[in-house]
């Protein structure tokens, strides 16, 4: 964990990069839904897409906090590259580091920090919210495990170089008992399909078929029938994380519509002038601060494994993702019929942090964790 000093140099640092690099070409990435292969080079070259994984196999080695504040920053210039690296660097990072044998991790992490993108795919067309029905199989032939099933909405894809992938071991009724994770990697078993999705355009959200994919035993990561474990695991952590995409675009959200109501103007003063703009201003200011201090909050205690930080994660998911929404929709008001049309920033915005009320667990999802913690149903796991 850094210091408040080398936090600021990291969020310097990524800054500029994402004001140089991303945000000039945020809006075609949004356009053409998809992203630029060189800024996806220079993405991996910054180590965006290996977020967790610890310097010995070549990484940054970031905490959490400073994966949060790694993600803001890209956010503030793209969304859709925020997710990304959300999910490479965290998803399937944070699990292969803390449960994969050390062969994978030899391997995988060492990939990770070169340059390779992964995915996580976990939801199918039955399942999101009911993980634990996913029906995806992996059956055991020899040395072998054959995978076969269909996943959609799998953020990376289309870049993907391998999968983390969830499949049923066991059988329905073991429902999550029955779930092992696997490394795939993408190969002529693995079909494509990209979505045409409402935000996070470029992310490569995806359908994901695997055909007859055979990956060695040795590709499971963690314990037969124990995947789901880690599937929570990797949720509770990297929840905070996803959290602070819907911050930076909250950020940038308000920045743009202070700046608009400066300048624009109506019945002879600048709209910033009228009470009832000044009311929507000071509601999303709040809601921007408040949001960052829950969410670092929440990342110092997943950092610090506080025994309630599945809760603290999920509440700075739920309160990200509705607020990070009440402040893009107000900045869309703010900036009137300019902010409803497609040459807006907030436009953008609006669409990208819905998705936060969506993802890695619903709002209604995230509810469900919070009370179930209070109640003492859900605990932090042991520290590995
Ligand atoms: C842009 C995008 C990117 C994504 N990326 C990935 C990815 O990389 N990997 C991956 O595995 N998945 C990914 N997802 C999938 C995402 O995690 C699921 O969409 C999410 O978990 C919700 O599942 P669902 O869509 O099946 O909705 P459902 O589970 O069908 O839910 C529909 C509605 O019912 C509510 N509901 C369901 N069950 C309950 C309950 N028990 N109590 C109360 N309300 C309930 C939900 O809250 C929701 O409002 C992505 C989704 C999006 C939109």
């Amino acid at each position: 964990m850094g210091s408040q000093e080398s936090l600021e140099l990291l969020r310097n640092s990524v800054r500029e990069f994402a004001e140089k690099v991303v945000k000039p070409v945020a809006r075609r990435i949004d356009e053409e839904n998809s992203m630029p292969e060189d800024v996806i080079r220079q993405a991996a070259s910054m180590g965006y897409f290996a977020l967790r994984v610890p310097t010995e196999y070549g990484g940054p080695g970031l905490s959490t906090l400073e994966s949060v504040v790694t993600v803001e920053e890209l956010a503030r210039a793209s969304g859709a590259l925020a997710i990304m690296a959300t999910v490479s660097g965290t998803m399937v990072a944070y699990p292969l580091v803390h449960y994969a044998s050390d062969d994978i991790k030899e391997r995988y992490l060492s990939r990770l920090a070169k340059g390779s993108i992964g995915a996580f795919a976990l939801s199918e067309p039955c399942c999101g919210s009911d993980a634990a029905a996913i029906t995806t199989r992996a059956v055991k032939e020899g040395d072998e495990y054959v995978i076969n099933g269909r996943k959609t909405w799998i953020t990376n894809s289309p870049y993907a170089d391998f999968f983390l992938v969830a499949a049923r071991t066991g059988t329905p009724e073991q429902r999550h008992r029955g779930v092992s994770l696997f490394v795939v990697d993408k190969g002529s078993c693995v079909e494509v399909s990209k979505l045409d999705m409402m935000g996070y355009r470029g992310s490569g959200t995806s359908e994901v078929l695997f055909k007859d994919c055979r990956v060695p035993a040795e590709n499971m990561v963690g314990e037969l029938n124990g995947g789901f474990k880690i599937v929570m695991d990797a949720l509770n952590e990297g929840r905070v994380v996803t959290a602070a995409t819907a911050l930076g675009l909250a950020e940038a959200a308000f920045e743009d519509a202070l700046a608009y109501s400066k300048q624009r103007e109506s019945m002879g003063v600048s709209i910033a002038e009228h009470q009832m703009v000044q009311y929507m201003l000071a509601e999303m200011k709040v809601r921007v601060e408040a949001i960052r201090l829950l969410i670092y909050e929440a990342a110092r205690r997943v950092d610090e494994r506080d025994p309630e930080y599945p809760m603290w994660s999920s509440m700075a998911k739920l309160a990200t993702a509705s607020w990070g929404v009440d402040v893009a929709r107000m900045a869309v008001q703010v900036e009137g019929g300019f902010g409803y049309s497609k040459e807006s920033l907030v436009e953008r915005i609006y669409r990208d942090v819905k998705m936060v009320e969506i993802g890695d667990g619903t709002n209604e999802v995230q509810r469900l964790v919070i009370a179930r913690s209070l109640l003492g149903r859900i605990r932090a796991p042991r520290p590995h």
